[in-house]
């Protein structure tokens, strides 16, 4: 698909609140729940030889890794069961 220059799409500035998503593989909702698979999630704790505790707190953390992909469309901020998640495009409202 060639690059539109007249309808370039914006990339958002994103954050996941790591404080309050602090065990995102009990909840995985924006992993599973995003169009674009913007999420990704990473492993904070290695221990060698060891797997690690899903349920274990600031474990594992949620990023927005292809925030270039998102549309805006809000999913996974009003799926987020802990207001954790902001998705805001220009100096627009964020939500
Ligand atoms: S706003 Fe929509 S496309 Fe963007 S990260 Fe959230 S769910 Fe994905
Ligand atoms: S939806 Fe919210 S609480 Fe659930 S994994 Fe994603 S950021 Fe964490």
């Amino acid at each position: 698909m060639a690059f539109n220059w007249e309808d370039p799409r914006p990339i958002p500035k994103m954050t996941v609140d790591n404080q309050k998503c602090n065990v995102p593989l009990t909840c995985k909702k924006c992993l599973e729940l995003c169009p674009q698979a913007v999420f990704a999630l990473i492993t904070l704790k290695y221990v060698k030889y060891v797997e690690t505790n899903i349920n274990e707190p600031y474990a594992y953390a949620v990023r927005p890794m292809h925030r270039d992909k998102c549309t805006g469309c809000m999913e996974c901020v009003n799926a987020c069961p802990r207001d954790a998640i902001t998705v805001q495009f220009g100096e627009g409202e964020v939500k």
